[in-house]
């Protein structure tokens, strides 16, 4: 009943994904979540890190965008100082949402990846139109309140299994 919002995959965070492996399944889009998946909530400091990271996912192979339900003008420059591409509105869990992503990018169900923290927007929603999803660990505990009421949710549902 709930495995539409199971995960692919979960971890820690991004720094344990497999790239590699992805790669060689025929993955080539990562659809990124930006809050508390590569940022701490709201924050636009940028780690070394974060930026290796980037660069050695696009020396695999791999076209990464930003995909946030955050403001489109804060999510611009973000993909701005990262040098990579956003996806130019939110809407996520939604499957138009996802769609218009895909369009966007060029790509479809079989080579692309949503990976993100949140089960009730990154991983329903990509899961809902067949991507493979990454669920990975906020980073920060201080988030959106939205949020917060996502996490109860999801803390109940874990209790069920
Ligand atoms: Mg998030």
């Amino acid at each position: 009943m709930f495995k539409i919002l199971a995960p692919n995959e979960s971890h820690n965070s991004i720094y344990d994904i497999d790239l590699i492996a992805l790669y060689r399944k025929g993955y080539r889009n990562i659809l990124i979540d930006v809050d508390n998946t590569i940022l701490p909530w709201n924050s636009n400091q940028i780690s070394s890190n974060l930026k290796k990271w980037l660069i050695r996912s696009q020396d695999i192979g791999f076209s990464v965008f930003l995909f946030s339900n955050s403001k489109a003008s804060r999510i611009s420059e973000l993909a701005d100082m990262l040098q990579i591409s956003a996806i130019p509105k939110g809407g996520k869990p939604f499957t138009f949402a996802f769609k218009r992503a895909l369009k966007h990018i060029d790509g479809n169900e079989e080579n692309t990846i949503m990976i993100g923290d949140q089960v009730f927007t990154d991983i329903w929603g990509g899961n809902l139109i067949g991507l493979y999803t990454i669920l990975v660990n906020p980073i920060s505990t201080k988030e959106f309140w939205g949020t917060k009421i996502n996490r109860f949710l999801e803390k109940l549902l874990a209790n069920r299994r």
